[in-house]
């Protein structure tokens, strides 16, 4: 699971917080403001801007996918596989086959069998469907 860092949160006291003030303020109690999962100060080691990550070992899974910040990527990608099952669900598997007998000239369907000459090995797939 992806969560986008976020450079707000809120601090013990209920304030919101930029990560730049957290990072100078060196307390270590920061909250999300939009879902209340406790996030990770990291002060980018001195070279990029500070930013919070979302504690996501020490918060629900099924809350923190409530966070605006929850990577819509992932959100999307979550919604095509179900939609892909959903229509993995409803196709019908075809397994119908059409059969042409070279022995009797006979077309029938279904099982590799020619009732007719009761063996299958003088049949060949017909390439159109069979229509009886
Ligand atoms: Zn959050
Ligand atoms: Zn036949």
């Amino acid at each position: 699971m992806r969560i986008l860092s976020t450079t707000l949160a809120i601090d013990a006291k209920g304030h919101i917080v930029t990560a730049t003030d957290a990072a100078k303020a060196k307390s270590s109690s920061y909250r999300c403001h939009q879902c209340d999962c406790p996030v990770i100060l990291n002060d980018g080691g001195g070279f990029l801007n500070p930013w919070f990550e979302h504690n996501q070992q020490a918060y629900p899974t099924e809350k923190l996918q409530q966070c605006p910040y929850y990577d819509p990527e992932e959100k999307e990608s979550a919604r095509t596989q179900k939609l892909r099952q959903l229509v993995r669900g409803l196709a019908p598997v075809v397994s119908v086959l059409n059969w042409h007998c070279n022995q009797c000239n006979s077309d029938y369907v279904g099982e590799k069998h020619c009732i007719a000459c009761n063996t299958g090995i003088y049949s060949i797939e017909a390439k159109l469907p069979v229509y009886s």
